[in-house]
């Protein structure tokens, strides 16, 4: 039986990174897409491993090309999902997840099917803000931008088959497995 792809969302400093880490280090054989950014890269970001870092130019040329299976403005930068790579991880029968914002998974939901999609919540935005506070990868303003971006992502939460309420690491983790379906090693 082939593998249902899976697009999983949540508002930014959810955690959606650390959990998918979790994810990977419990199921190795989850593929996860490396999708593509014009945001500069933080601290410790590797090109090709958290993002391939392009200018706008290469970006651009992407989506000329129908490179993107999706792609959104998020803030002031641009982020998609490479199609040919997806495309090939999904017909080779790998278990495909992809992290990405909610206007992506809305495009991703009218291209891809049978997909499965799940929402990261926190338990609340007051916890949210914390996180993103104490990640100290944004400025105070950016922090802010993305705090009312998430109040308008979890808007769209109904269209989504989970929600994933991200409160304890573990737990959460051992959820997400769960729901992608996954046979742990
Ligand atoms: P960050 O700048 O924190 O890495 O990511 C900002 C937002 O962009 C997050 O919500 C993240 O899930 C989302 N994102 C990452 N990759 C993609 C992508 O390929 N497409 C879309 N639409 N969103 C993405």
């Amino acid at each position: 039986m082939r593998y249902t792809p899976t697009v999983l969302v949540g508002p930014s400093g959810v955690g959606k990174g650390t959990l998918l880490a979790g994810v990977r280090e419990l199921c190795p054989q989850v593929w996860i897409s490396v999708s593509a950014t014009t945001r500069p890269p933080r601290a410790g970001e590797i090109h090709g491993e958290h993002y391939f870092f392009l200018d706008d130019e290469h970006f651009d040329a992407l989506i000329t090309h129908d490179g993107f299976l999706e792609w959104a403005q998020y803030q002031t930068s641009r982020y998609g999902t490479p199609r040919a790579e997806v495309v090939k991880h999904i017909d080779a029968g790998e278990a495909v997840v992809m992290e990405i914002e909610t206007q992506g998974a809305l495009q991703v939901m009218e291209r891809i099917s049978p997909l499965r999609t799940i929402f990261v919540v926190p338990p609340s935005l007051d916890i949210l803000e914390q996180r993103l506070q104490r990640r100290g990868t944004e400025t105070p303003e950016a922090i802010a931008a993305r705090l009312a971006t998430a109040k308008r992502e979890i808007q769209l939460i109904d269209r989504f088959d989970h929600v994933l309420v991200n409160d304890e690491l573990a737990q959460a983790t051992t959820e997400l497995v769960n729901l992608l379906g996954l046979a742990q090693s």
